[in-house]
């Protein structure tokens, strides 16, 4: 089976003003990336557009037309400190919606053996009804639970590796038991929250704070120690990844150390976890990343490793 890789060409129409580090350039790179011939082989699908029904697992109608109506005709709205919105942000964030829900259905649907997102805005840091971070709606939170809601799965985790906490998937996730989330993150760091103690309702949240200039090797050390003997424990029935690329040395926003050996290795490490526990099933969707060179080689090595596992 295939790797499906999913993107849509309305990611390029949320714009945010000159000098912000979630830009689209970012997709750009990413797409120039694998346009190369060793991803020929990847099952190529349009994101289709997020539907209602689909956001609301997550979020109440109200926050989501309010975020339709804040898109302006010309310019940008600020709807926090750095988070923005233009005339085509909605309309991305449904694509990017709709691109995790369609992964779902490609991978237990069983026509993709796993599968990336390349959308944007992000969406980890968007709580129940408040944007933030650059996100607009928790992506990944939605793709879990119309996981379970579409198909039935009785659990599902998420695992974050943005070297930003994910609040707004922690806040999404808090009082569901069916869903494991773990974030790893630099602390002290932006947004400040992800202490261990944060361990959601059912102690279904794992953080993993890592001080500032942590290599890739301690995190993965962390999760063959720590955190698989619990996820396997838990059983989820597929794993969910928030692919951040921002905690690569070169990233401008944080200091940790990681490399792109390091982002290829931990994928990997992701994907042979699945392999024994979850089906080979791993649904992985865009966070951050914006040093351009090092997001493109991050994806790059990221989706390489998605594919080998994929046949
Ligand atoms: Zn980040």
């Amino acid at each position: 089976m295939p790797t499906a890789y999913i993107t849509h060409s309305d990611c390029y129409k949320h714009l945010t003003p000159m000098g912000h580090p979630e830009q689209v350039d970012r997709l750009r790179v990413i797409e120039d990336s694998l346009a190369k011939s060793n991803f020929d082989t990847l099952l190529r699908i349009s994101a289709p557009v997020g539907t209602m029904d689909q956001v609301r697992l997550c979020h109440p109608q109200d926050y989501v037309l309010q975020i339709k109506n804040a898109c302006p005709n010309h310019g940008y709205v600020t709807l926090d400190g750095d988070t923005h919105v233009s005339v085509g942000s909605f309309d991305a964030a449904m694509r990017a919606v709709g691109g995790v829900c369609s992964a779902i259905d490609l991978v237990i649907g069983g026509e993709a053996r796993n599968a990336f997102c390349a959308t944007r805005p992000p969406g980890h840091h968007a709580e129940t009804d408040k944007s933030k971070g650059f996100c607009l709606f928790g992506t990944v939170s939605i793709g879990a639970k119309y996981a379970m809601k579409k198909y039935g799965l009785s659990r599902a985790a998420i695992i974050d590796f943005d070297v930003h906490h994910g609040n707004g998937t922690q806040d999404l996730v808090w009082n569901e038991p069916n869903i494991m989330f773990v974030t790893s993150q630099q602390m002290p760091l932006w947004p400040g929250t992800g202490e261990v103690s944060e361990t959601g309702a059912h102690n279904n949240v794992i953080n993993l704070p890592l001080k500032p200039y942590s290599s890739g090797a301690e995190l993965m050390d962390a999760y063959q120690h720590s955190i698989f003997p619990k996820l396997a424990a838990y059983k989820p029935e597929i794993l969910l990844i928030s692919a951040g690329f921002d905690a690569h040395i070169k990233d401008p926003l944080a200091n940790l150390n990681f490399s792109t050996e390091d982002f290829k290795n931990i994928t990997k490490m992701l994907c042979e976890f699945a392999d024994k526990h979850c089906h080979g099933r791993v649904v992985s969707t865009l966070e951050g990343g914006y040093d351009l060179p090092a997001l493109a080689d991050s994806v790059a090595a990221h989706v390489n490793v998605l594919m080998e596992h994929a046949k």
